[in-house]
């Protein structure tokens, strides 16, 4: 193996190792526009992220990860979600006629101030609103009850 044959072996790697980095430039464009669009609608984040990728080859994408939008457009709107789903779940969440404190859905009474919230079936057990005269479960009637009425 001559100089000649050595120098063209070490053109052909640089071209392949150059080809190789300018692919892997030209995808990490790519992936960065991708990834920012996902993250942010404002058209200038957009460019200017693109711009960081373009212009600092290969380095550009270690900034851009650091200072990228932490959540995507679809985790924010998830988290929006949830936490409306969230209060949601608080509002609906039934209070004590007598002192507002929140109960539970199936308790017949306020732990706090004895008043009557639910009753219970006369003949299956089911948890029933208080005004019912019949029980939606088992259909035997019921005596009608208020609030105040003692404990039985
Ligand atoms: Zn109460
Ligand atoms: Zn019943």
């Amino acid at each position: 193996m001559d100089a000649k044959q050595l120098s063209n072996i070490s053109v052909i790697a640089i071209s392949i190792l150059a080809a190789f980095l300018v692919a892997l430039w030209i995808g990490i464009v790519f992936w960065v526009l991708r990834d920012i669009r996902s993250r942010s609608r404002d058209p200038f984040v957009v460019i200017l992220a693109g711009l960081v990728a373009l212009v600092l080859p290969i380095f550009g994408v270690v900034i851009y990860r650091i200072l990228r939008p932490t959540q995507t457009i679809e985790e924010k709107y998830l988290s929006a979600l949830e936490e409306e789903t969230l209060i949601q779940e608080i509002e609906r969440r039934p209070k004590c006629p007598g002192c507002g404190r929140e109960v539970q859905a199936d308790w017949i009474l306020c732990p706090a101030c004895h008043t009557k919230i639910m009753k219970k079936c006369v003949k299956c057990g089911n948890v029933l609103e208080l005004p019912w005269m019949l029980c939606p479960y088992c259909g035997s009637p019921q005596q009608k009850t208020s609030p105040s009425d003692t404990i039985r």
